[in-house]
């Protein structure tokens, strides 16, 4: 196998330690601002609030109304109000969806962000949004759109719920599976992508047993952190596409949708490239997507499509749709194969 590549690192700031979120107001001055806009959903408007307290004199306002999949009429309330109160700055904290509305506007404003995620979901160190605007999600990628700075708090994900936790760890884990075998894979992506595996095989049963446990909170975050990079860095393929056309058209929940397609977009794809995802067999024992299947009950994981109010007649134009623009993967795909991997995921089955 040729060993070119091309190699690209991200120019974010990744600051990483527990109780780092104090740093914000230091971060916020290094970036040569003075009146940052704190984002946060509706539920978790009283973190965004006292962290908000924290700054001091350096906060503009909060803005909680941050929802899944970045409607584009939420961002543009948002982006009023950073005008209003005359932000120079966003402060981003929570999960993708907080994290999508920081790029919304830095994306409309070019306004630096400082991200302080809350979940597993490795949005905040890449150069992607997705965003809806009347029931469609388009995504775009740019420069402007990747967060200047990255605060991860291990001791801000202690409230993560266990379940969301799973769901939201598994959905980390899809970014490094894909990037194994992306067709533009380098040495670096490969090293993180094996490294973010290991993080989350070993924290995320330790969660499941103790969620209070910090130090298997910051593996898992240290997780995020390396499968979001790999994300933000190779394309994706075959899993990615399923669970944008599920989620897309079929509004099934994010981070439950990956869970769930994982084992067996990864068992499919392995047929066709066994050496690339050697090393995740390494790490989950026996065919690979079995042994994500296996792992993901372990530790609780929703299992079946069906379990997230998807119908059965629902997945003849679930695979029409994700077979009906060519792209890239590793194993050719055909809208029959798709039809039957969707039946097992639906249905919950492990992949042979
Ligand atoms: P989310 O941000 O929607 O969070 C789910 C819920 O959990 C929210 O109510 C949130 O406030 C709450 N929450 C978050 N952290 C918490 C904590 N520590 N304790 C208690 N509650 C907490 O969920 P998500 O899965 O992180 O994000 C999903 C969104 O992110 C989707 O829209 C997805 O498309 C996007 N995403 C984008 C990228 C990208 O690169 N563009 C990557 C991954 C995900």
């Amino acid at each position: 196998m040729s060993r070119d590549f091309v190699y690209s690192g991200s120019p974010a700031h990744i600051v990483f330690g527990q109780g780092k979120s104090a740093l914000a107001g230091e971060w916020v001055e290094k970036l040569g601002c003075r009146r940052a806009l704190v984002l946060s959903t509706p539920q978790q408007k009283a973190d965004a609030e006292a962290l908000a307290a924290r700054l001091g004199p350096l906060a503009a306002g909060v803005f909680s109304g941050a929802v899944m999949h970045t409607p584009v009429d939420v961002t543009e309330k948002a982006t009023e109000v950073v005008r209003h109160t005359s932000a120079d700055c966003v402060v981003s904290l929570g999960g993708g969806s907080t994290t999508g509305l920081g790029k919304a506007i830095a994306f409309r404003t070019d306004l630096p962000q400082i991200v302080i995620p809350t979940t597993y979901a490795g949005s905040e160190v890449t150069p992607i949004l997705g965003q809806t605007e009347g029931g469609r999600k388009t995504t775009v990628r740019d420069a402007s759109i990747l967060p200047e700075v990255v605060i991860y708090d291990p001791a801000l994900t202690l409230g993560l719920p266990v379940g969301m936790s799973v769901t939201s760890g598994l959905n980390a884990m899809a970014h490094a599976i894909e990037a194994l075998y992306a067709q533009d894979r380098n040495p670096i992506s490969t090293l993180m992508a094996v490294e973010g595996l290991w993080a989350f095989k070993t924290s995320l049963p330790a969660i499941v047993a103790s969620p209070g446990d910090v130090d298997r909170r910051a593996d898992a975050l240290y997780g995020a952190w390396l499968c979001g990079t790999v994300l933000g860095t190779v394309g994706m393929a075959l899993h990615h596409k399923i669970c944008h056309t599920l989620g897309g058209t079929f509004d099934t929940p994010h981070a439950e949708t990956h869970a769930i397609m994982l084992p067996h977009t990864a068992a499919y794809n392995a047929a066709a490239v066994p050496d690339l995802l050697a090393s995740a067999t390494a790490i989950f024992g026996g065919s690979v997507g079995g042994g994500l299947w296996d792992f993901a009950k372990a530790i609780g994981a929703p299992m079946a499509l069906k379990d997230l109010g998807l119908s059965e007649a629902d997945l003849d134009r679930a695979a029409e749709i994700a077979t009906e623009n060519p792209y890239w993967n590793p194993r050719p795909i055909d809208r029959q194969s798709i039809r039957y991997l969707l039946q097992d995921a639906w249905e919950g089955r492990r992949p042979a």
